[in-house]
């Protein structure tokens, strides 16, 4: 049988259903589902749509369709007439249809849509005598006109306008120029003779431009748009947007082709958008905005303000517009038991776009909602205790990238009360931020470039701006409403944004703000509350939201009763490590013992280390160390107090020394004087400890191995804290760790030493035993390959991946940024793989690694403690290769916690599907 293409829906019926989505997109199969699943069965406008595949064979055959498509899409537009009664072309009474586009994954307005589809001089006089309304047809017409022109004959044709020159602007600027003569304010002023005069001119307008004319034929209408819909699949836009989101290009889009219905017949019809729950905060309430008398692409646009559908949804912004609930109370009844449906049916939040036409309800789209991380957290709590669904699913809902967002700052609030807003907008996207205002998404890449923190500005954001809107810290906009385009796109990234700030006037030439007489310029620090959609004037504290959010941490207890993986913290003094328990961490897999050095109140310690490390001779040395110790010890003794109970993994002075030398001269003066020799002498050892690749050189073991004396202090350090602690009735746990090793004498050698100095500490305390472990980090490649070895001494193994993959690929972790982008772009690595462990090349060490650590010592524990030991996927493949556990910083660790959680949900529903 030959391949079906068209999958048609509608009258009760669907030959789709909600589990075909990479075949019919996201908005094609839930259509289906809507129309013909027996819980459903909402009115759905009569449509059908054409799969991916057609999408993927266009783009494989030059640009064509599979033979049979054809005929297929005829018997569907006949199917469509039958129920609609109504016939495509038909003088009398013709069908319209939009054409839509619809991926996998929704890619919200980075493909085209065309609407008005079969409306020509020869159908006009039918729609006209059926509606009744020749304003509204001829409105549709010049709709119609403007979008086909827009993205089938310019956009799909691959011209490239250049700016404020594409034929939308053009033909908007006629429009424009017909209102200001006339005196008109709003669209909705033009009455039908304007219009029918307007769509004249358009036409002539455009065959001037374009060299074509519009095409005034049904069919060509059809084809035109569906073949635009294929093409916009490689826009620029959407193929930004796969790039950030990691969408595939197989994939291709759909194509769903639909009754046209209409909200703008008059006040009796409306559209509008709505969530089940409020996508902003998780509250399960219903939420969403409608216009009267309007087309879709309206709300969505932000061109008019859209009202509330219910009290609920009112805010500052909209509180003087009437409710749907109040002017058309039996339709918002329908409408609020079609959502309750829904959400049961689909047990998720669901995205919902409807339209009223004359007092008929039409739903035309739902899809599971993008939410922002409060909201995500929100929802999988209440849902779990509504029994909408289990714990474990309640897990995957959130994504790691969600957890993030609750983690980020938000405007101190006393710094906010000290302040008066400068202007407000609807709250889009939540938290805070503060940055440099730029005027254009091309100005937000370069700038954040340079590392400069950036807040882009925009009239209103359109597709075009979606990388700018990523580079930037946050988004302001002067139009749109809470559904607009710039409020998706922040809220599905959890980015920081506040759209609709009506008093905000945008002047793009001048590179100008102007708020309420007031003018900012490019450049000019702004602060914006996306929670409550202040903006404020300057650069105002930050600080975290974390300390409070119970609900954050209910969730992380359920992925905690889930995970396999430990989760720890790389902290070095007791106030991180405090805060990495706060967020759940159960230990401590990396202090860095030089770090003690860098913090608040350590001059004097810094001192000593400086005149340790200048010492010529052994006595000197020692001499320093001991005059060190009491620093080292208290500082280890605190962090391991605040870790009590749980184990603190202790790495001994790992950096090159000549860091540590000063440059100041009145330290150098300092130096020299306590140490009792001159300046030049100074100078001369200081030269001494210059290297020339200095992370490949004097540090790590190295250190140990060559002033033994060194190492000697520190585990003497560690154990005498640990003792004290354990008089003073407490539980310390301390792990030992060795950096960069690269082969078993190492260790052997500095074992002789950890003896010594342990049973040293026991006499002189009096005790038994401390718990403790001795390990090695693997951060060497040729370290995973004598694993073997290193286990017949070291009881646990970390991998410091950082050094790994400088080692592993041969790039510098220092100043990879010279080369890394253009890898990227260019495909030749999917991703920095410092941030994103490279699971084909340092995966395998790690695996080969742990399997020949295990060989040697079957209980060896391992964890990692390179920065990978936050990220998501990195998380995943540590849980995938048997690690204990995972640290990262105290920030992350709620993200570790999930991914591993999630780790663990995946693995299991892998091995059921095998089954
Ligand atoms: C590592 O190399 O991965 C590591 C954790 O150590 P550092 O970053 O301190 O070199
Ligand atoms: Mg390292």
């Amino acid at each position: 049988m030959a391949k079906k293409y068209v999958y048609s829906f509608g009258g009760g019926k669907a030959d789709g259903n909600e589990s075909m989505k990479n075949l019919l997109g996201g908005k094609g199969a839930n259509l289906a589902e809507m129309a013909g699943n027996k819980d459903l069965k909402l009115p759905v406008p009569p449509g059908f749509t054409i799969t991916t595949e057609v999408c993927t064979y266009y783009y494989k055959n030059k640009k064509k369709y599979p033979a049979s498509l054809k005929k297929e899409l005829e018997n569907a537009l006949g199917r469509i007439e039958k129920l609609m009664g109504k016939d495509f072309g038909d003088r009398d009474n013709p069908l319209l249809v939009s054409v839509r586009s619809g991926a996998r994954r929704s890619m919200p307005g980075m493909m085209e849509t065309v609407l008005n589809v079969g409306l020509t001089e020869k159908t006009i006089p039918g729609l006209i005598k059926a509606s009744g309304n020749e304003r509204f047809v001829y409105d549709a017409y010049r709709r119609l006109i403007m979008m086909y022109s827009d993205v089938v004959m310019e956009k799909a044709a691959g011209i490239e306008p250049k700016e404020d020159m594409g034929i939308r602007k053009q033909l908007e600027r006629i429009m424009d120029e017909v209102k200001r003569q006339k005196g008109y304010k709003a669209d909705t002023d033009l009455n039908a003779q304007d219009l029918k005069n307007l769509c004249a001119r358009f036409k002539v307008k455009i065959a001037e431009v374009l060299g074509k004319e519009f095409p005034d034929e049904p069919m060509q209408q059809l084809w035109g748009g569906i073949g635009a819909v294929f093409s916009s699949w490689n826009g620029k836009r959407a193929i930004s947007y796969r790039r950030i989101e990691n969408i595939p290009d197989v994939w291709g889009t759909a194509v769903t082709v639909q009754t046209m219905v209409f909200g703008n017949m008059g006040n009796d019809s409306a559209t509008g958008v709505a969530f089940t729950r409020n996508p902003g905060n998780g509250e399960n309430e219903f939420y969403g905005e409608y216009l009267i008398n309007a087309q879709g692409e309206d709300v969505v646009a932000g061109i008019r303000t859209p009202a509330p559908i219910n009290a609920y949804s009112t805010s500052e912004h909209n509180k003087d517009l009437v409710t749907l609930e109040k002017t058309m109370p039996k339709i918002y009844k329908e409408l609020y038991s079609f959502q309750n449906r829904l959400e049961k049916h689909y047990r998720d939040m669901q995205d919902i776009e409807f339209t009223i036409e004359k007092g008929r309800l039409f739903m035309l789209q739902c899809r599971v909602g993008k939410r922002n991380g409060p909201a995500a957290v929100r929802m999988a709590m209440d849902m779990i205790k509504e029994k909408l669904i289990k714990k474990e699913e309640a897990v995957m809902r959130v994504t790691p990238a969600q957890v993030d967002e609750l983690l980020h700052p938000i405007i101190d609030p006393k710094a906010e009360l000290a302040h008066k807003p400068l202007a407000k907008g609807l709250p889009a996207g939540p938290g805070g931020a503060t940055g440099q205002i730029v005027f254009s998404a091309h100005e937000a890449v370069a700038w954040a470039k340079e590392a400069k923190q950036v807040i882009l500005v925009r009239e209103e954001t359109n597709p075009e701006d979606v990388e700018g809107m990523r580079a930037a810290q946050a988004i302001l906009t002067a139009r749109g409403g809470m559904t607009s385009h710039a409020a998706l796109v922040a809220r599905g990234w959890g980015k920081c944004c506040v759209v609709g700030c009506s008093s905000l006037h945008v002047d793009n030439d001048k590179k100008e703000l102007h708020i309420d007489g007031k003018v900012l310029k490019e450049g000019d620090w702004i602060t914006l509350n996306g929670t409550k959609g202040n903006v404020y004037e300057g650069r105002l504290t930050m600080m975290d939201a974390t300390e409070e959010n119970t609900l954050l941490n209910d969730f992380l207890k359920i992925c905690g009763t889930i995970k396999r993986l430990g989760i720890r913290t790389n902290a070095d003094t007791p106030e991180d490590a405090a805060k990495a328990r706060f967020f759940g961490a159960e230990g401590i897999g990396l202090f860095r013992t030089e770090h003690m050095f860098y913090g608040k109140g350590s001059d004097e310690a810094l001192f000593l280390l400086r005149k340790m490390i200048v010492s010529k001779t052994e006595d000197e040395r020692k001499k320093a160390l001991e005059e060190l110790f009491p620093y080292v010890k208290k500082d280890l003794k605190g962090t391991l107090e605040a870790m009590d109970g749980f184990p603190v993994v202790i790495r001994l002075l790992d950096p090159p020394l000549h860091e540590f030398v000063p440059r100041e001269e009145a330290k150098l003066q300092q130096l020299a004087k306590d140490l009792n020799i001159s300046m030049k002498e100074l100078a001369d050892r200081a030269e001494a400890l210059h290297e020339s690749n200095p992370m490949m050189g004097h540090r790590g073991v190295r250190l140990g191995v060559t002033y033994p004396e060194v190492s000697a202090m520190q585990i003497r350090a560690v154990f005498e804290a640990a003792a004290e602690l354990i008089k003073e009735g407490k539980k310390p746990h301390p792990e030992i760790m060795i950096p960069v090793v690269c082969d078993v004498k190492e260790l052997q050698d500095q074992h002789v030493i950890f003896k010594q100095a342990y049973e040293e500490v026991l006499k002189k305390y009096g005790l038994k035993s401390i718990t403790h472990m001795f390990g090695t980090m693997i951060e060497i490649p040729r370290a995973s390959l004598v694993a073997d070895q290193l286990a017949t001494v070291a009881q646990f193994f970390s991998f410091g991946t950082n050094d790994m993959t400088q080692m592993g690929f041969g790039f510098s972790r220092d100043d990879i940024g010279g080369f890394l982008p253009e890898y990227i772009k260019k495909g030749i690595l999917p991703e920095d793989p410092f941030q994103s462990i490279d699971q084909a090349g340092i995966g395998e060490l790690i695996k080969i690694g742990i399997e020949r650590g295990r060989k040697t010592r079957k209980d060896l524990e391992v964890g990692i403690c390179g920065e990978h030991g936050g990220e998501p996927k990195s998380v995943e493949f540590c849980h995938k290769v048997g690690m204990d556990y995972v640290s990262c910083s105290p920030f992350r660790v709620p993200i570790a916690k999930l991914a591993a959680a999630q780790a663990v949900l995946k693995e299991q529903a892998a091995s059921k599907k095998k089954k």
